[in-house]
């Protein structure tokens, strides 16, 4: 797949003077239901609404989506509002009967995105259709498996394509249900600048209350749109009810948002200058989490120590592990007298924490 400016038209045909958002229910649950949010979404920046019909859900047992029918439901929110409609394909079939009741964006969902087999499946039944395909990551965080199956669209004739962002399934319980790994769309927006991206925080986050920050880092890092499960009644919603909001929420927090669309020399180094702010913030954060995770493995050395009757400065195992890291470091374009202050600062703190454990 080259890297093409085409990739962006189908958005750029929208002519929005804002960043795409596609709001609507994890589910379609009624056509009374579908019909009164696509009529709330009026009032906000949302102009594709979106629904579950056919629900692959981990467990089976939950509500699996109402199938077929929900697409007239989503047909008639069409008739009535003007808004676009989307909804997720997970096989051929799916395929047929999206397009045959004319949904305008149909996505691949992350629980299909893993499976080159199904993703090949799906592009066979794509083959050539101007329709928008949106291809969201994989559950697990592997950018070749994301991008490959964009690849097999884009192979198929399909040419309206993009990726959305809805984080990545850890087995380690942490405050998102899907980490965000934000540097996994970071490195494919630097491979493919022109493939729009999207973000789903709701998947993300699994709860209403962090997707506004969520949605602010995306548009720091210049994402193209936002895909939010909206509902009237969350709490009640068949499924996903903790993370969706209601649409008079999701107006709000498209006026409160910062949106940096604007041009112009000085705005443009503004914009520049707050996208790399924001990486950097994105690495910083995760820099913590790892020197966290280190402090941790001290605490078990420590606790060994304890048991052992070991002393705790180990004065070998340490030079060794300076030595390695100013080669490392050198490999990365860190200077020696970087690495050995660093380091330094990192030992200390982990005898620290060792000498907190054997005290105790
Ligand atoms: C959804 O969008 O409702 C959905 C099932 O998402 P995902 O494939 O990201 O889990
Ligand atoms: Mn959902």
């Amino acid at each position: 797949m080259e890297n093409n400016k085409k990739l962006k038209s189908w958005l750029d045909a929208f002519g929005l003077q804002h960043p795409l958002v596609i709001a609507g229910p994890c589910s379609a649950e009624t056509e009374a239901q579908i019909l009164k949010i696509a009529h709330q979404l009026k009032d906000t920046d949302a102009t594709v609404l979106r629904a579950g019909i056919w629900k692959p859900r981990t467990r089976p047992g939950n509500f699996e989506g109402v199938g077929s029918l929900g697409l007239k439901w989503l047909q008639k929110a069409k008739e009535e509002t003007g808004m676009l409609i989307a909804t997720e394909v997970a096989n051929a079939n799916h395929v047929d009967l999206a397009l045959k009741h004319d949904v305008d964006i149909l996505w691949v969902g992350a629980r299909t995105t893993v499976s080159p087999f199904i993703v090949q499946e799906i592009a066979d039944a794509l083959q050539g259709t101007d329709k928008t395909v949106l291809i969201k990551n994989p559950v697990n965080p592997d950018l070749a498996l994301w991008l490959g199956a964009v690849e097999r669209l884009y192979e198929a004739g399909v040419k309206n394509l993009g990726v959305i962002h809805r984080g990545f399934s850890t087995y380690e319980k942490t405050r998102y249900r899907n980490n965000p790994e934000w540097q996994i769309p970071i490195d494919l927006q630097n491979r493919y600048p022109d493939l729009p991206l999207i973000l789903d925080p709701s998947h993300i986050a699994g709860r209403r209350d962090i997707i506004f920050d969520l949605c602010q880092t995306a548009l720091d890092l210049n994402y193209d749109g936002l895909m939010i499960e909206t509902h009237f009644d969350p709490d009640n919603a068949w499924s996903d009810a903790a993370q969706q909001i209601t649409p008079e929420t999701l107006r709000q927090m498209t006026i409160d948002l910062r949106i940096r669309k604007e041009e112009g020399d000085a705005i443009e180094f503004k914009n520049k200058l707050a996208t790399l702010r924001t990486k950097i913030d994105v690495m910083d954060h995760k820099l913590l989490e790892i020197l966290g995770k280190r402090m941790k493995i001290a605490d078990e050395i420590g606790a060994l120590k304890k048991k052992n009757n070991v002393a705790i400065l180990q004065t070998k195992r340490w030079n060794e592990i300076l030595g390695k890291m100013i080669l490392e470091g050198e490999d990365n374009k860190l200077s020696e007298e970087f690495i050995l202050r660093i380091f330094k600062a990192i030992h200390q703190e982990s005898i620290n924490h060792q000498k907190k454990v054997i005290n105790e």
